[in-house]
Formats: structure tokens, C-alpha cells, sequence
């Protein structure tokens, strides 16, 4: 303790027994008193020290043996501050300090003015909180800051940009930039989640490289940032800005060893002109960057009032795509699957169709896209599947008891192991899944490490089929066929249109007619339309099956019965039509018709 107490010279010996008790437990409070975690201090009124024990020395820098001296400067002045307090006649002041000493450390001191012996004294008392502040620190960042990049979360960017649109004095603009990486599931499937964490890093790293003070950056979710840029003179001026955005985060990136390339799509609105609020931009950037998304990605938009008026489309066939699922407004429509050498049935694909709010049948193609954005594709495949085991005794009968039946499958289920294996369940529940093959398109295959090794062999070990559908379109192509062991594959329509006039689609189909043939896949052409091209797969090619409206339109079964009273006849045979007629206009198998 540095302590102005006196010493008393006497030892203890000589003292009387009264006087060896008091002074005993003078030393005591001595040795209490210096040895409190707490820093205690006394001062006069002139600032002089009377007393300071270790733990205030210790916080104070004083050196031990030296007479007290304040070292730390915010701690003088704020003594300062007591002393004055002290002077006023004031009571209690408690202050927070930090000081630079022993890495950053906070103390909390009350100075407390005293009257002992007819003197004005302070009392003060500190104590080291470092450590709560610590937490108090983490448990801010961790609300208001992403942990991985470092950038303001979505609710600190929310709160700047209303603070500026509160702010009475703004006269000026700012644009808020909504950015999504794209294609970034398919870098994490692929290069794995380190590696895309790395990602998300270097971009927020070269998003924020020439941001000014008054701009921010944030991460508002996954693999989505918020930009705003404070102030902005003009739209050319965000628009260069944006470009040169774009630009950087096309350059590849080298993470972990690998060379990643990727690209950012970007929305922008403007304050005032697209909303007077956070939420309101921050949706018609979101508007914006959705029309990037659609137009083939890698751009910036800025919003315009045609945008919102497309939205407000979007979300109507939204409302009345998840009513129709509420309501399981869906049906299927089947489509043969035929044997060219012997027109025979082998198979039929199921493609679903839904009744619309006002009754019209609408093709997958305006809504399917939609439910698997919404989350809302698991439950149609399911419904498809209970319709498929609701007529499963129609199609026995108007296809045959062992038709192969054919399911699409979207890109993005196929990926997620937890739907395909309660999908999984739901076809062994059928009790006939060896029927069942199951269609998925390529892009499937860019997670191909979850497919082939988790997903495959639960559908193997039921006898499901696999089949790669709309093959040469997709993303991966001929390394797709090199790593998934699928039954069959499915050649996409955009090859077989007039193939017999076109030589370049020729030769590619000769290509994949003899890899296929090498990995034993089963190839079947999809599309046909013309007898000319049926002709020439036929005469130029050992491909077996084909898909078409040559042969058959996809059909409701239900239409089929009054038409049709079925024979008992298990197969339904194409094999009477003459390939040298004419393009066929039915909408039902050929026999059914009869
Ligand atoms: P897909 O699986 O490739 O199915 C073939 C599509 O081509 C069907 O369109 C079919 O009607 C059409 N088509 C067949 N032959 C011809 C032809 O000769 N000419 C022309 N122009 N088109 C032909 P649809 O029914 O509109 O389905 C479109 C796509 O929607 C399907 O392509 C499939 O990817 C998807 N889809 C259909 N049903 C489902 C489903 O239940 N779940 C999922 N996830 N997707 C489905
Ligand atoms: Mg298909
Ligand atoms: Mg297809």
C-alpha cells in the first residue's frame, strides 16, 4: 500500500497489552485495506493522495516506493472532475474510464466526497470491469455485426438509412444496392462450405475496398449484401460505381487453392424517387435484382415503376399458386414413352398441371419454377405422387400393369437429402416403387458428391429408376455422365428438332448415343414432333425411345374413361400406326382411341 498512514517506530514488544491490540488490529486493516481487489483511493481537497492501496496503484500506473503520481491522463482528468465535485460540495459521481494500459482495460469509479476529522475528503473507489465489457463488446457485435465478414448485419444498415431519411436536414439522395452472388448453392455444393465461407469473405473484402465514410456496407443473409451509397450526386455517377462493382467481383478468386469464378447480380433504388423508408427501397432494390436474376444475371438494374408492376404480377400468380396447393388443385397429365422399333409403350412420364383460380389448366412451365423458388415444391411432388397412387388402377389399365412410371424431380430437391429420402419413404409406402423412375436435370449433378453417394443408393436399394432429363442443356453436360450412375438419359428437345436437316445436333447425338451406350444408359429422344425426325432416328441411329407429340400428347386419364370403355387387355400398343402417317393431332395413345 502506498499509504500516508504513519508508521508507528515502536515495536510491538514494548507496547501495553491494550496498546498491542489496537495497534494489531491497526495492522490489519492495514494489510485489508491494501490488499482490496477494489482500487481505493483518499485525496484532499488539493488532489494530494492520503491513501492508495495496491489495487488502485496498480490501476492508477503509480510506482510502488514513489510518491503517488497520476501516470494515466483520462484518469487524472477525471479525477479532476471529483475533486471539483468535491469542492462544490456535490455527492456521489460514478464514471466509466478506459485506459490504454495492460491492453484496453475499463474501470468503474465512484467518487464519493467525505467529511472525516473535520476534513473535506474523496473517496474513491475503482473497480476493473474489463472483462464485463468484453462480453458487453461480444455480445454487440454478435447482434449488430455478422461474425464471418465482419459487416453491420441487416438491422444496422435498416437503422442508417432511416436515421437519413428522418433526418430533417437531408436534402440529398442515396441508393441503396441490393447484391446476391450468383449461383452460389452450386459453388457450396461443389467446392464445399469452407470454401464458400471463403468466398463470402474476399467478396465483402473487394465490395468494401473504395467505400467512403459516409457509405455502408452490409451482409444482409447468406449470400446477400446491401450497399448504401451516401450521398450521390446523380444516377450516371452510381451507375459507374456500380459497374466497376460488378467488374471486380467477375475477376476470379483464389481461395484454399482453388479459382473460383462467380458474379453478383445487383438491384438499385434511389431515395427519395422508390421509397421514403428502408423497407420500401430495400424491397425495389430487391425488385430490381430479381429482374437481373430473370434476364440471365451478372448486372445491375435500377428500378422502375414497370418493375413493380411486374411484381405485383408475380405475387398475385404467388397467392394463387399457394391456394392452389392448399386446395390441391393439381392434376397429371401422362406421356408415352414409346419403343420406336416396336411403338410399344415402355413407359409413361407424369407432368403435372394445375387448375387455376379460374378453372384453366395451366402447364408446369408458368408456375413450377415459382413453387421450388417458394419453398413450395416438396409438397406439389408429393400431391403429384398421391394422384399417381390415387389413378394408379386407370393406368394400369390403359398403359399396362407394368408401365414404368416417370417422375420429375427439380434440381433442387434432388439436392436436399432430407426430401429425397421422405420422398424415398413415399415410394416404398406405394408398395409397387420398382415401377418408379425418377427424372432430374442435370444441374442436379453439381452436388453430385450428396447425390451419388447419400441419395442414390436409397433409391437404388428400392428399384427406382434414375434418369437424366433434358440432357445437353444444363449445367455439367458430359461430366454429369461420367460421375452419376443413372439408367437412362433423356436428350433434350432443343437436339431432336429437325435433327434430320441439322448435322452439327447429329453428330453431338452421335456422341451421346455412344457414351451412353458405354456407361449402359438407356437414351431416349425427347420431343419429336415429324415423322422426318422419327425417320432419321430410326435410319441414322441405334437410339430406341422417344418422347413426343408425334406419338402422344400428355393425357388426363379421367378423359380417357367416358371415351373409352378399357378392355381388360393389359398393353396399350402404338404398334398399329404406319410411321409414314402424318403428324398426328390426337391427344390420346392410339389405342385408347380405338
Ligand atoms: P420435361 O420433364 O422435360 O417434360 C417434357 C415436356 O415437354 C413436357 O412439358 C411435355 O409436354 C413437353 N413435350 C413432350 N413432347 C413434346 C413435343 O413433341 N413437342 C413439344 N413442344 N413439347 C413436348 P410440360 O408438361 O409443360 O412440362 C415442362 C417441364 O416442367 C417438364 O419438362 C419438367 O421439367 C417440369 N415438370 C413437369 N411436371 C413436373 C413435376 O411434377 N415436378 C417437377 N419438379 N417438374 C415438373
Ligand atoms: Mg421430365
Ligand atoms: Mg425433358
Amino acid at each position: 500500500m502506498q499509504s500516508l498512514i504513519p508508521h508507528d517506530p515502536q515495536p510491538a514488544a514494548t507496547l501495553g497489552e491494550g496498546e498491542f491490540a489496537v495497534e494489531s488490529e491497526l495492522s490489519i486493516l492495514r494489510d485489508v485495506f491494501r490488499m482490496l481487489p477494489t482500487g481505493v483511493t483518499v485525496q484532499d481537497e488539493h488532489g494530494q493522495f492520503l491513501l492508495v492501496n495496491d489495487a488502485a496503484a496498480a490501476q492508477l500506473g503509480m510506482v510502488a516506493g514513489q510518491p503517488p503520481v497520476l501516470v494515466s491522463k483520462p484518469l487524472s482528468d477525471r479525477r479532476e472532475v471529483g475533486l471539483e465535485l468535491l469542492r462544490a460540495g456535490r455527492s456521489l459521481v460514478a464514471e466509466e474510464c478506459v485506459t490504454g494500459r495492460q491492453g484496453k482495460q475499463v474501470f468503474l469509479t465512484a467518487h464519493r466526497p467525505v467529511r472525516i476529522a473535520d476534513r473535506n475528503l474523496l473517496l474513491s473507489n475503482s473497480t476493473d470491469i474489463s472483462e464485463q465489457k468484453a462480453v458487453e463488446d461480444h455480445l454487440f457485435r454478435s447482434a449488430y455485426f455478422d461474425e464471418l465478414t465482419g459487416l453491420p448485419m441487416r438491422r444496422v444498415i435498416e437503422h442508417r438509412a432511416n436515421s437519413l431519411i428522418q433526418r430533417d436536414e437531408l436534402r440529398g439522395r442515396f441508393a441503396l444496392a441490393f447484391l446476391d452472388i450468383d449461383n452460389f448453392k452450386h459453388i457450396n455444393d461443389y467446392y464445399g462450405h469452407a470454401i464458400g465461407d471463403g468466398l463470402l469473405i474476399e467478396v465483402a473484402k473487394r465490395l468494401g475496398l473504395d467505400l467512403r465514410e459516409s457509405d455502408m456496407l452490409s451482409r444482409i443473409s447468406g449470400d446477400e449484401f446491401m450497399l448504401l451509397l451516401n450521398p450521390i450526386q446523380n444516377e450516371r455517377e452510381v451507375a459507374e460505381y456500380i459497374q466497376a462493382t460488378l467488374q471486380r467481383l467477375k475477376a476470379p478468386f483464389f481461395i484454399d487453392g482453388s479459382e473460383i469464378f462467380t458474379s453478383t447480380s445487383i438491384g438499385v433504388s434511389f431515395f427519395p424517387e422508390h421509397g421514403r423508408s428502408y423497407d420500401t427501397l430495400r424491397q425495389n432494390a430487391d425488385i430490381a435484382m430479381y429482374r437481373v436474376k430473370n434476364d440471365g444475371k451478372g448486372a445491375a438494374a435500377f428500378f422502375d415503376a414497370g418493375m413493380e408492376r411486374e411484381a405485383l404480377a408475380r405475387m398475385k400468380v404467388e397467392q394463387s399458386l399457394r391456394l392452389a396447393i392448399l386446395e390441391k388443385r393439381f392434376c397429371c397429365a401422362f406421356q408415352a414413352k414409346v419403343d420406336i422399333r416396336t411403338q410399344d409403350i415402355m413407359g409413361i412420364e407424369a407432368l403435372v398441371r394445375l387448375r387455376d383460380d379460374e378453372g384453366v389448366i395451366q402447364a408446369p412451365g408458368t408456375f413450377i419454377n415459382l413453387a421450388v423458388e417458394l419453398g413450395l415444391i416438396d409438397e406439389l411432388t408429393h400431391l403429384v405422387l398421391a394422384e399417381i397412387v390415387k389413378s394408379i388402377d386407370l393406368i394400369n389399365e390403359t398403359f399396362g400393369p407394368n408401365t414404368c412410371i416417370s417422375m420429375n424431380v427439380a434440381a433442387k430437391q434432388a439436392g436436399n437429402p432430407e426430401f429425397m429420402r421422405s420422398f424415398a419413404q413415399a415410394l416404398e409406402a406405394t408398395g409397387f416403387p420398382g415401377r418408379f423412375m425418377i427424372e432430374v436435370t442435370e444441374d442436379a449433378f453439381v452436388a453430385k458428391t450428396h447425390f451419388q453417394a447419400e441419395i442414390l443408393p436409397i433409391f437404388r436399394k428400392l428399384g427406382v429408376g434414375i434418369s437424366i432429363d433434358d440432357f445437353g442443356t444444363g449445367y455439367s453436360s458430359l461430366s454429369a455422365l461420367a460421375d452419376i450412375t443413372a439408367d437412362e438419359i433423356k436428350i433434350d428437345r432443343s437436339f431432336i428438332t429437325d435433327i434430320h436437316l441439322r448435322p452439327r445436333s447429329q453428330g453431338i447425338l452421335r456422341a451421346i448415343e455412344s457414351l451412353s451406350e458405354a456407361l449402359g444408359m438407356t437414351v431416349v429422344a425427347e420431343g419429336i414432333e415429324t415423322f422426318e425426325e422419327l425417320a432419321y432416328l430410326q435410319a441414322a441411329t441405334r437410339i430406341r425411345y422417344a418422347q413426343g407429340f408425334y406419338f402422344s400428347r400428355p393425357i388426363f386419364l379421367d378423359e380417357l374413361r367416358p371415351a373409352v370403355p378399357l378392355a381388360s387387355e393389359a398393353r396399350v400398343s402404338l404398334a398399329s400406326r404406319s410411321p409414314q402417317q402424318s403428324r398426328p393431332t390426337h391427344s390420346r395413345p392410339e389405342r385408347a382411341r380405338r
